[in-house]
């Protein structure tokens, strides 16, 4: 005989007690916490938003009122309108909304990036958004705030590469491989044009190269994103714009474009010029051909399979949600070492819409 129709009646009740007491639950608008009545990186338009980082997939305009980190606040008016109602608060300051604690904590993945912490009667949820951190020892981004464990009974991660062939050598070694491709370049007179996303990417190569090889050149969807670093106190190396150098200057130069770059007009006035592009999705076996550049370096803002396991280990938390990446696999990975997982499905991930095209071909979800 099957269980009765009462027990089945009082497991579908405590289920939905349970989902009940969720501090985030998933709505059409976006990632929501029915307790405070505010979404956490909505994808449309709602009257309060907590806001984890500047990314075009996580900070949408038209919101009511922005909550986010006074780190990113620069980069976030930039992006978003700089009347935007905007509160920004300092890491780990805590305000009280309809009874939800609500606090931020850095992520490590670009200028400002926050994981949201919320508590609410004892219960403690930490929402990630986009994360990096190294599993290599005492290696941090140089251009945001390190990633800083919070400990929590659930914590919702993402996932965009969440596959064990993810594992990223360490910040040292890969930035020595651009300096010699450089430096090779520049010995050969021909510029060395290194492409990765304007917000984030950019400024982590910037940031760990060696300036001293040559002149170091920019184009202009960079600049405006540099200028807010700087702005928050992040240092890099100096950078011009091309007609700020005389001719000579280029073949020695290294330009660090947005992808979208590839192909156009803009890149000819280089003339003969290597190419590379710097992306996680480097890592994958053919990616660097299908893009048509000499050189892919992987370097990522998004933590590697052993990083996503060491953050998700450090919160203590025994519930995990996955949103963007492969869901499904860190899910399964995550209920074989005993966590209650589940996925969320969010409209993440679309923040390099100019480069998808050759993670679609491998068949992957794109994010970055
Ligand atoms: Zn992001
Ligand atoms: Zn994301």
């Amino acid at each position: 005989m099957g269980p009765s129709h009462n027990a089945l009646m009082d497991r579908a009740q405590a289920t939905a007690a349970a989902a009940a007491r969720d501090l985030v639950v998933e709505r059409p608008q976006g990632l929501y916490c029915p307790a405070g009545d505010f979404y956490i990186d909505p994808w449309q338009p709602v009257p309060r938003a907590v806001i984890t980082h500047a990314h075009a997939d996580h900070a949408r305009r038209g919101h009511g009122h922005y909550l986010a980190s006074a780190e990113g606040e620069g980069v976030l008016r930039a992006r978003m309108g700089a009347d935007i109602a905007l509160q920004a608060l300092s890491w780990g300051q805590a305000v009280e909304h309809r009874g939800v604690r609500i606090s931020l904590h850095p992520a490590g993945h670009v200028l400002g990036s926050a994981q949201v912490r919320l508590e609410h009667r004892g219960e403690v949820w930490v929402v990630s958004g986009d994360y990096w951190l190294s599993g290599h020892q005492a290696e941090a981004n140089l251009t945001c705030t390190p990633f800083e464990p919070v400990r929590c009974h659930c914590f919702i991660t993402e996932s965009t590469f969440g596959l064990p062939i993810y594992r990223w050598q360490p910040q040292a070694a890969l930035y020595a491989e651009i300096d010699a491709w450089w430096a090779a370049n520049a010995t050969a007179g021909r510029a060395s044009v290194l492409m990765g996303y304007a917000f984030g990417k950019a400024q982590r190569l910037l940031a760990g190269v060696d300036a001293g090889i040559g002149p170091i050149v920019v184009h202009g969807a960079v600049e405006p994103l540099n200028a807010a670093y700087r702005a928050a106190g992040v240092a890099l190396p100096p950078t011009h714009r091309v007609t700020e150098l005389p001719k000579e200057a280029l073949r020695r130069a290294l330009v660090v474009a947005p992808p979208s770059v590839l192909g156009s007009p803009w890149l000819r006035r280089f003339g003969e010029a290597s190419d590379a592009f710097a992306s996680g999705w480097m890592a994958l076996r053919g990616a660097r051909r299908r893009r048509g550049v000499d050189r892919g370096f992987v370097l990522s803002d998004h933590a590697d399979w052993p990083g996503l396991q060491c953050a998700i280990a450090a919160t203590g938390a025994r519930r995990v949600i996955v949103t963007h990446g492969y869901e499904a696999v860190m899910v399964r990975w995550l209920q074989e070492q005993g966590y209650e997982a589940g996925a969320f499905r969010t409209e993440y991930g679309d923040e390099a819409i100019e480069t998808e095209a050759g993670a679609a071909e491998e068949g992957i979800p794109f994010a970055e």
